[in-house]
């Protein structure tokens, strides 16, 4: 069933081809055709403005469309994907991981209820957004992204998380999922949330959170190499948020995973703690 367009899971595409494929506006996260009775959905990575997030190997939890203010779900194309239930349209999930290479995924369905969440707009607002949970339907839904793709997905991540203000990142850091992405990459890992850790990374300014000594070198950029931790670990449930991350050296980050000494866990809660609900950045309180 469904429209023919002859694609196969994991194929990748330029966006001339997407357009002559499926019909659709060569721009856009939703793009509807009607001659093909279609909607394509994109999920890009190398954009910063939208946060998808993967939930399970094929849950994705989609934001809808709008880059300023509050989303409205009775505008399309969002109504469009709201109604696919009744509306017999047929939709398509890309991913794009590099620039203009467009993934295919799969036919997709909307599988639970949209519902409302905070996000920073392309002005640094906070804003409601509308988020869709689709799961990917058929063949697709076993399709695994190389893992070397994810990586990459992860350091553009990064490198959007380096260049926010303090306070758009302790927004994005409060405001996120909390629940770890738990999508495979190779044996099994999970997909770090790069706000929370670039935040504890931030707030600790150099000093490592267990033995308060300045981190040992600096990174090519010239910045304190500290790493982040969980000290809950995320393989026994744990959330990935602020409250539950710290900033530790190389040493005491392989110490934690050696040994994880119940005094040393303590301490971290505390220091995990004490920056949850304010951003504190030399000695200057920055967002509240
Ligand atoms: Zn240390
Ligand atoms: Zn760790």
């Amino acid at each position: 069933m469904g429209f023919d367009h002859s694609l196969n899971i994991g194929d990748i595409i330029d966006n001339r081809q997407l357009i002559g494929i499926f019909k659709c506006s060569p721009q856009g996260g939703m793009r509807r055709s009607l001659e093909t009775n279609t909607l394509i959905l994109i999920s890009d990575h190398t954009k910063s403005v939208y946060d998808d997030r993967w939930i399970s190997n094929d849950i994705l939890h989609y934001s809808g469309i709008g880059l300023e203010g509050d989303q409205k779900i009775e505008a399309a194309p969002n109504k469009t994907l709201a109604g696919s239930a009744d509306n017999g349209i047929n939709i398509y999930l890309f991913e794009v991981f590099e620039k203009g290479k467009y993934l295919y995924r799969g036919r997709v369905e909307l599988y639970d209820q949209p519902y409302q969440a905070k996000q920073p707009d392309r002005n640094d607002q906070l804003r409601n957004v509308w988020i869709f949970p689709i799961k990917i339907v058929g063949e697709g839904s076993q399709y695994q992204v190389p893992d070397t793709l994810i990586k990459k997905k992860q350091q553009t991540k990064e490198r959007i998380a380096k260049r926010l203000s303090d306070k758009i990142l302790f927004l994005r850091a409060v405001h996120s999922n909390k629940r770890p992405v738990s999508r495979q990459v190779g044996s099994s890992t999970y997909e770090l949330n790069v706000y929370v850790s670039e935040l504890a990374i931030r707030r600790a300014d150099g000093i490592c959170q267990l033995c308060d000594r300045p981190a040992p070198f600096e990174d090519a950029k010239g910045l304190p190499f500290l790493e982040c931790h969980h000290i809950t670990w995320l393989s026994k449930g744990a959330e990935d948020t602020i409250e539950n991350t710290v900033a530790l050296c190389p040493n005491c980050h392989r110490k934690m995973h050696m040994l994880n000494l119940k005094m040393d866990v303590k301490k971290l809660k505390e220091e995990a703690q004490k920056n949850c609900c304010q951003l504190t950045i030399n000695g200057k309180v920055i967002y509240v």
